[in-house]
């Protein structure tokens, strides 16, 4: 590719750094504007795939963001807040038959000292809310650029999908936020098929949510639902198979389908409007980094949905390195880069964990592991401080310190 992309002129010495973000969806658009906003003299260009700012807003997901985004994204004047719907309760439980009583877990806003848990906002409130922030903050994105890169020893060519250079010169810092739809999947560290489908819709109940979020593990995989406007935002996950057939059933039979997977606590399901299905896998890089390379958000790491984490990760990824990089130049751009992949180790490895568990804990079989599953969700029940301490990782991470 790009082999008659020009050479680099400028000698390495301490001047700004010229940076490069290659996707502008929620991670690479919070980056710019922390860069803009920390004054980090660097000169940046953003560059995204789709045709224009328009086209990304219509992706259906409605998000989950914990406490700790909300107030990244507010200090970024990007939080979408007459959009955002506060979840103010999270209803944990498992189905499992044959148990005759089964703990349920209650997380609530005020025990953790919190306004809100989280908040849910559809995934095109918040990109129109981060592309108008960067209008302002004077951020322009490139569109209809489909990204490739050619590394080198001390930056990387950016070309387009003919190998023609889209900029006249390397950059210092590649940052990839395209959402891990750069590299082939299969050469991550860490990958699995989960064997599991999201279906995501809205679905209305019997009982007014009142901030109250639910986490459903069943045997074919976790059902969550997000308080959204007056309804709730569901995702369903299920097999494949099984989700390719509800898909061509009419609501009504899907409606059936799902009443028996939840619990009572939402009452009766009345009306269930499906809107699209995701795969679901693990695709994650142990490093987040090669030379002057770094991947963060979903380019790092793609988790599965259960308990909302991926874009929460995504968004603490851009703020760490937004922080490592204040200040620095090209002479420093190495040890900072260092700082970073250090900095993130602790949070990424127990989400990428935590939600792998979750994922496929709740779907083996083994005789006695429903009984263990009930004694662990008991144990959180029980237990405020564990709690307590759990919802506070939730919302603002794991760090060192
Ligand atoms: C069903 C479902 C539910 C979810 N629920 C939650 C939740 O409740 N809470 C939560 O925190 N997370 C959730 N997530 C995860 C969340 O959606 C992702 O973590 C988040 O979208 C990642 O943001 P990103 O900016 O890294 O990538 P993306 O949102 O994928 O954006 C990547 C951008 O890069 C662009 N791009 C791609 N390739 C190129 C290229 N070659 N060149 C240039 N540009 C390119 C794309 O056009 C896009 O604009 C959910 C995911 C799914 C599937």
């Amino acid at each position: 590719m790009a082999e008659a992309a020009p050479r680099p002129t400028d000698p390495a010495g301490d001047r700004p750094l010229r940076v490069a973000i290659v996707g502008a969806g929620p991670v690479g658009l919070s980056l710019a504007l922390q860069l803009r906003q920390l004054g980090i003299d660097a000169e940046l260009q953003v560059f995204d795939a789709q045709p224009d700012a328009q086209a990304g807003r219509a992706d259906p997901r409605v998000l989950a963001l914990s406490e700790g985004s909300r107030q990244l994204l507010q200090s970024l004047q990007a939080w979408p807040r007459d959009a955002a719907t506060p979840i103010l309760r999270i209803h944990v439980s498992q189905q499992a038959a044959g148990l005759a009583s089964l703990p349920r877990v209650l997380l609530q806003a005020e025990e953790a000292g919190l306004p809100a848990l989280g908040y849910t906002v559809r995934y095109g409130d918040l990109l129109q809310a981060l592309q108008s922030a960067a209008q302002a903050a004077g951020v322009q994105v490139r569109h209809g650029c489909t990204v490739r890169l050619q590394p080198q020893a001390q930056g990387a060519w950016l070309c387009d999908a003919q190998g023609e250079a889209l900029l006249p010169q390397a950059v210092d810092l590649a940052v990839l936020a395209e959402g891990g739809a750069f590299h082939n999947q299969t050469q991550r560290a860490l990958h699995r098929d989960y064997a599991q489908t999201a279906l995501i819709g809205q679905l209305r109940c019997e009982r007014p949510h009142q901030g109250l979020a639910v986490e459903r593990f069943t045997a074919q995989g976790p059902i969550a639902l997000l308080p959204r406007g007056a309804d709730y935002a569901l995702v369903w996950c299920v097999a494949p198979r099984q989700a390719q057939d509800l898909l061509q059933d009419d609501p009504a039979a899907q409606l059936r389908a799902l009443q028996p997977q939840l619990p009572a606590v939402c009452g009766r399901a009345l009306e269930l409007r499906l809107a699209g299905s995701y795969p679901l896998g693990l695709n994650a890089r142990l490093r987040t980094r090669e030379g002057r390379v770094v991947q963060l958000g979903n380019a790092a790491q793609t988790l599965h949905p259960v308990a909302g984490q991926g874009l929460n990760l995504g968004l603490r990824d851009s703020a760490a390195l937004a922080r490592v990089l204040r200040g620095v130049g090209v002479q420093g751009l190495e040890g900072a880069l260092r700082a970073y992949d250090l900095a993130r180790l602790p949070d990424r490895a127990a989400l990428l964990g935590l939600t792998d568990l979750l994922a496929r804990g709740f779907t083996w079989n083994q005789p006695g592991l429903p009984l263990l599953r009930a004694g662990a969700l008991g144990l959180l029940a029980g237990a405020s401080p564990l709690r307590r301490a759990l919802q506070r990782r939730m919302v603002f991470g794991w760090r060192f310190s």
